[in-house]
């Protein structure tokens, strides 16, 4: 019941500098000094649609509640503060469910020094749906949005893409130091993380800067998951497909000048790669360039979720 898993996280959230009050009354109390911009997001994330608890530990579904919402605030380049977590749990096996769900969800917000700050619990008669809130902190650099690119600017991205169904989209590490390096350390004009896919996303990226993007074929840094996938299925998509289309790599893509973006490959500041893939062009669109020269345009493929 309810009040059990409040116990629960009154002796497992503990203290945080953040939390002059944790879970336990009507709402949490942060200490926020010399914070004068925050940013927010939520992402809400179901059974059968973001993972199938039937084959998983559910401890990697908590994790990866938290995990893409850090993600999006690894796009923003900003720095990860506070959280909570609303639950609406099956009502059978609902309370094991909902710890295995925090002790994954609280691993992940202790290695990114989170405060997790409270939740509301809920149950019915249908499938586990987890929602998290977090908010961030604006660094100096400023947000990073999508809204900044201009014709010319290179293309970046951390890691690789493709295959993410495998189990990277469960166990990847969201971009949030790589994020914060680059932007103390650079000029990034804008940036997006892929949650839906590398073509779907640049796409997005693309048309709030107002321009468009070529990417080279050749340079799309592919995961082995992508050509494992491709292998499996044997339904004619490529390594390349499954690396444009597939989705929830949680890989960064960054707009940069070109010099700036020399310099950020040649320094090499990430443990990661970061690989130009393409760059942006003043007519709307997107391209996908070959070794020899053709270009053709790339259709926005990825993960959209369908409603009326
Ligand atoms: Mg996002």
């Amino acid at each position: 019941v309810e009040s059990e898993l409040v116990d629960y996280l009154r002796r497992r959230i503990g203290s945080h500098r953040l939390l002059k009050l944790g879970p336990g009354d009507d709402a949490a109390v942060l200490r926020m000094a010399n914070v004068e911009e925050c940013v927010m997001t939520v992402d809400v994330l179901t059974d059968h649609v973001d993972f199938e608890l039937a084959e998983i530990d559910p401890k990697r579904a908590g994790r990866k509640a938290l995990a893409v919402n850090l993600s999006d605030l690894a796009a923003m380049a900003s720095e990860p503060l506070a959280g909570v977590v609303g639950l609406v749990l099956p009502k059978s096996g609902g309370m094991q469910l909902a710890v295995d769900l925090y002790e994954g969800l609280l691993a992940l917000a202790e290695e990114f020094d989170v405060a997790i700050a409270g939740g509301d619990t809920n149950s019915w008669d249908g499938p586990l749906a987890i929602s998290v809130t977090l908010i961030g902190r604006v660094t100096q650099s400023g947000p990073l949005l999508r809204s900044g690119a201009v014709p010319g600017d290179r293309v970046l991205v951390t890691g690789s893409f493709g295959g993410s169904i495998l189990g990277h989209h469960l166990d990847f590490q969201p971009r949030v130091n790589e994020a914060l390096a680059l932007a103390g350390r650079y000029r990034l004009h804008a940036g997006i993380d892929v949650s839906d896919g590398l073509s779907i996303d640049l796409g997005r990226l693309a048309t709030e800067s107002g321009c468009g993007a070529v990417l080279e074929a050749e340079a799309i840094p592919i995961r082995d998951d992508a050509r494992r996938l491709a292998k499996e299925l044997a339904d004619g998509s490529s390594p390349l497909d499954h690396a444009l289309g597939d989705g929830e790599d949680f890989e960064l893509i960054l707009a940069v000048a070109a010099e700036e973006a020399e310099r950020m490959i040649a320094e090499r500041p990430l443990e990661v790669e970061l690989t130009n893939v393409g760059r942006f062009v003043a007519r709307p669109g997107l391209w996908l360039a070959d070794s020899s020269g053709g270009r053709e345009p790339l259709s926005l493929r990825g993960y959209q979720h369908e409603f009326d």
